[in-house]
Parts: structure tokens; sequence; C-alpha cells
């Protein structure tokens, strides 16, 4: 189930991962409830959310308090105190929530966090890690791996494609990628079409295996 955009969201620890998660949300227009135990960071975000409360998350008592029951979707952005992480999840799902985000810092944890009622495990510190290590040899300018191996990435148009119609480079035969999209510089972003002609300094959004997205922003 997506989140409504107008229901509110009930998001608990603000730490980095949980902060920036609240902060994003307000921004595109939902109400936040936050709930952190630590009361310097909810003095701190209470000037930026709808409401901020400090308690303690594991607590099923305070949590129906907080009326959390109405909420459409939570986040659980507890990472270290996996025993707070999931008894905080726990709660949620013993109040009926169905669309709880939890954070896991590794596989056992993710597991854990999916028995007891998460819908959605992420893995924050993962995810960017990867991201990272495709973006150093600066070759790809973004890069969003999708697991089994599938991603989308942001590339300065290869050399060999240059002045051709897409068409022509053939680039999903001979190099098993799609390009999606072509941005020109001062540009929006467009569709790539087969008679879409690549200019020296365009930016490409390609699909495909990583390895197969590697070896073409090499050519
Ligand atoms: P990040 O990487 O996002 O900064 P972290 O993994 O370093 O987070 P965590 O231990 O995951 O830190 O805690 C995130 C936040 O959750 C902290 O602000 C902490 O105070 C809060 N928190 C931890 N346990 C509870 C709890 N039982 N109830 C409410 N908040 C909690």
């Amino acid at each position: 189930m997506s989140a409504d955009r107008r229901k509110p969201v009930l998001v608990i620890g603000l730490g980095r991962f949980g902060g920036a998660v609240s902060r994003t949300l307000e921004r595109m227009g939902h109400e936040v409830l936050a709930v952190d135990c630590d009361a310097e960071l909810v003095q701190e975000f209470a000037p930026d959310l709808t409401k901020v409360v400090e308690a303690d998350a594991t607590d099923e008592a305070v949590l129906e308090r907080l009326g959390v029951a109405d909420f459409g979707s939570a986040v659980v952005a507890i990472g270290t105190d996996i025993e707070a992480s999931v008894l905080s999840v726990l709660a949620l799902a013993d109040l009926g929530l169905t669309n709880i985000w939890a954070k896991a810092t590794n596989d056992k944890h993710a597991r854990i966090l999916e028995r007891t009622g998460a819908q959605h495990v992420v893995f924050p510190e993962q995810r960017m890690g990867e991201r990272v290590a495709h973006l150093l040899n600066e070759r790809l300018l973004d890069f969003i791996g999708f697991g089994d191996e599938f991603a989308i990435a942001r590339l300065k148009a290869p050399e060999p494609i240059v002045g051709l119609p897409l068409v022509s480079s053939e680039c999903r035969k001979k190099f098993d990628v799609t390009v999606v999209g072509v941005k020109r510089d001062g540009e929006n972003f467009i569709h790539a079409v087969p008679d879409t002609i690549i200019f020296p300094e365009d930016e490409l959004v390609v699909s495909g295996r990583i390895d197969d997205i590697e070896r073409f922003s090499a050519i």
C-alpha cells in the first residue's frame, strides 16, 4: 500500500535517517508525528515537524495514547538498538498498522522485522555504500540498484554513440542496456526514442544489468 499524500505519517526515532525521513515528508506536505526518547532531539526537531513527542516507542500503551492506530504509515528508524526496533514494530503491528517501514542493520535484523510485522525493510547504509562504490570511478553520475543485479544509472554519453540516432547505435543489442532518457545542457530530460540523436555533452539515463551498465559507461 502506498502512503496517501494527505495522511499523517508516524516516524519513530530521529537519528540521521529518521530525521531525514521526517523533514522530507514535511516538505512533501505530510503531517509528521515523530517519537524519540531523547529529549534534546525532540527539542531540536519540534520547530520543523507537525508534532514531536518524547516517549519510549516500545511501549504499546504510550503509542495507543498517541493515537497511532489512525496513522496510515509508520517508519521505524531505530537501527543500533535492535530490541527497541523490533519491539516498536511489534507494538505498531499489534495496534493494526499495515504500512510499516523499518530500518535494518543486518539480514537477521531484517528477517525479524519482517516476521514481527514490518511490510518494508530498508538498509540505508548498505544501499548508500553500494551507490558510492559505483559512483567512485566518476563514469556514472548517479546510480540506483534494484537487487537482482539490475540498476538504473545516469552517465555521460559514451563517445562511440555520439552523433548517431539510438536506432543505429543498437545499445540494447550490442551492450544489453536500454537508454531510457536523455538530458541536454539547459533542457529537461526527454524520453529516448529510436531517432533521438545523441550529442557530445548529453547525459543518458540507462537501465540494465549492473555489469552491462558499467561496461557501457567505459566503451
Ligand atoms: P542514524 O544512523 O539514523 O543516526 P543510529 O542507528 O545511529 O541512527 P539509533 O540507535 O538507530 O541510532 O537511534 C535512532 C534514534 O532512535 C535515536 O535518536 C534514539 O534516541 C531513538 N530511539 C532509540 N530507541 C528508542 C525508543 N525505544 N523509543 C523512541 N526512540 C528511540
